[in-house]
């Protein structure tokens, strides 16, 4: 059995920060995971980065988190010059993600969404890192900075909340005006489609991971606005201090991962 999908913890809860797993597969293209916590290169967000904690209290330092070949196959690259000695297929690890690095991620990923509900063009492009979000607008009409950076400010100290769901996608296909990105079209075939709501703000399929309240994403501004091509306005957020501004601490539930299999000789737990 050759079955490498990985259960996306972060898919349901963005809030963890840690989570029991198993080791899948492990070879020169990364570990792979039975489940996890780091979110992978994808929709324009960076991959986490984090360590893998072994049973004897050793640490792999992870650089990367990349979608694997196979749908649902996640990648957990090891920095360069970890030591993998000793780690093999079937152990259990504790997969610990950079909170500090993803609440940023989380907190302009979910200011890029307040960012479509402002500017009604379609999307062409996007780039979620910690220190800065770009997104890039189909359109031909210039933008204004300071206009843009006060109506994030009225949508995040409006609080509203923020959530996903399922839709199928039929229900999707019926309502083609959600899709604001030209460039990344939802993932198909399971059926059913991941939505981000942003409470009366925005609507889109997403499968990124956002804070739970547009006010956790705290002072974020627009730095830069370029004209990228004569039909490309690219906008550009910074957070407007250093400090976090509304760095809550996560809520980490980490359920009990499913019983491995027992070992021939299980006292060597
Ligand atoms: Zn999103």
């Amino acid at each position: 059995m050759t079955d490498t999908i990985t259960d996306d913890l972060f898919r349901e809860d963005a809030r963890l920060t840690e989570c029991q797993a198993r080791v899948l597969t492990l070879d020169e293209r990364g570990i792979v995971l039975d489940r996890t916590v780091f979110y992978p290169l994808g929709g324009g967000q960076a991959g986490d980065v984090g360590l893998l904690r072994l049973a004897d209290g050793r640490e792999i330092a992870i650089a990367d988190t990349r979608k694997g070949g196979t749908p649902g196959e996640i990648l957990h690259l090891p920095a360069s010059g970890a030591d993998l000695s000793g780690l093999k297929v079937g152990d259990s690890v504790t997969a610990v993600i950079d909170w500090q690095r993803r609440h940023r991620h989380m907190r302009f990923h979910t200011a890029t969404h307040l960012l479509c509900a402002l500017v009604p063009h379609p999307v062409d492009g996007c780039s979620i890192t910690a220190d800065y979000a770009r997104l890039d607008f189909h359109m031909t009409e210039p933008l204004d900075k300071e206009l843009l950076s006060a109506g994030i400010a009225r949508l995040v100290a409006e609080a509203h909340a923020v959530g996903h769901r399922w839709i199928s996608e039929d229900e999707l296909d019926a309502r083609p005006e959600l899709v604001r990105s030209m460039s990344v079209q939802p993932p198909r075939g399971q059926g059913r489609v991941r939505v981000l709501e942003i409470d009366g703000v925005d609507l889109q399929p997403c499968g990124g991971t956002h804070v739970a309240n547009t006010a956790e994403i705290g002072a974020v501004l627009v730095t830069k606005i370029e004209k990228k091509s004569a039909k490309t306005r690219r906008v550009v957020l910074g957070f407007a201090s250093a400090a976090p501004a509304a760095l809550t601490a996560p809520v980490t539930v980490t359920p009990a991962p499913p019983a491995p299999p027992a070992p021939p000789d299980a006292s060597a737990a």
